[in-house]
């Protein structure tokens, strides 16, 4: 199929919009919680896609892929959940003509067709809340684990042109997120931080509302708050793809900006 015939696969839309979606607990998938009505709310102001491509935090590669799979599998990427949360399955299909297209458009990227993959958490677990029927494609890119900040926020402005064919982009991650210090006791309680968490929170979400992406490309040089905030990169990364996207005319509007056990943030946001 030439990138022509690929192009006309995916009619032209009215742009769609961007959202980072912050996951938290795998929990969520099963669970029916504030957070999860926020999905949901947020999926009802949003046209129906033509098909959906995820940045997840929990696929990590070395080169970007994308998976062009026709029908991906759910992946259980997790340890120490109940059986319950292992037997959800969410049978999207994949598109590999979006795939095709997605590889052809960013030739400038050696972006490689990926048939292993399939559905991590960090995609199924929030998508299920959007389209609990699974009757949108969905498909996943990787973040490449060996570049840096920049790439992935310029990476991402490469994707635009997907907004125009109806594909919905989703960062699925969490900006605050200390696995190490998450105090697991205290899961239930409404928006609980630690202090350092709140002001990591704060002061990121600041930069995000006056669009001022360099010292979040540059977030290592944020001080101690963010360091501990964001001790490890891979679930920050999918809110600079998003930010990345963002076009000047653009509003970005704030959900589920809440803290939880202590370590974690649930801040969410739509672009549009
Ligand atoms: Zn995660």
């Amino acid at each position: 199929m030439s990138i022509v015939d690929e192009l006309e696969t995916f009619s032209n839309t009215e742009k769609m919009p961007l959202l980072f979606l912050g996951h938290g607990s795998p929990m969520n998938a099963i669970e029916k919680n504030q957070f999860t009505d926020g999905f949901k709310n947020i999926c009802n102001t949003i046209p129906k896609p033509n098909a959906i491509l995820c940045i997840s935090a929990h696929w990590v590669t070395r080169g970007s892929k994308v998976t062009a799979m026709e029908t991906p599998k759910t992946i259980h990427d997790f340890g120490g959940f109940p059986k319950e949360l292992f037997e959800v399955q969410y049978p999207a299909k994949g598109s590999p003509e979006l795939a095709n297209l997605i590889k052809k458009t960013i030739s400038s990227q050696n972006i490689e067709l990926d048939n292993k993959w399939g559905l991590d958490h960090g995609t199924w677990s929030v998508v299920k809340h959007l389209y609990p029927k699974a009757d949108i494609p969905v498909l996943q890119l990787s973040i490449d684990g060996s570049r840096d900040m920049r790439f992935h926020f310029d990476l991402a402005s490469k994707l635009s042109f997907l907004r125009e064919k109806g594909i919905l982009i989703i960062g699925s991650g969490n900006i605050v997120h200390n696995l190490g210090m998450v105090d697991f006791q205290n899961f239930h309680l409404d928006n609980y931080g630690y202090d350092w968490a709140v002001e990591a929170r704060d002061l990121i979400n600041k930069y995000i509302i006056t669009e001022d992406f360099e010292p979040l490309i540059n977030y290592q040089k944020l001080g101690k708050a963010v360091q501990y905030s964001i001790p490890t990169p891979e679930h920050y990364i999918p809110l600079l793809y998003i930010l990345g996207l963002k076009q000047k005319n653009e509003k970005i509007q704030f959900f589920n900006d809440k803290m939880v056990a202590g370590s974690l943030s649930m801040t969410s946001l739509k672009i549009i």
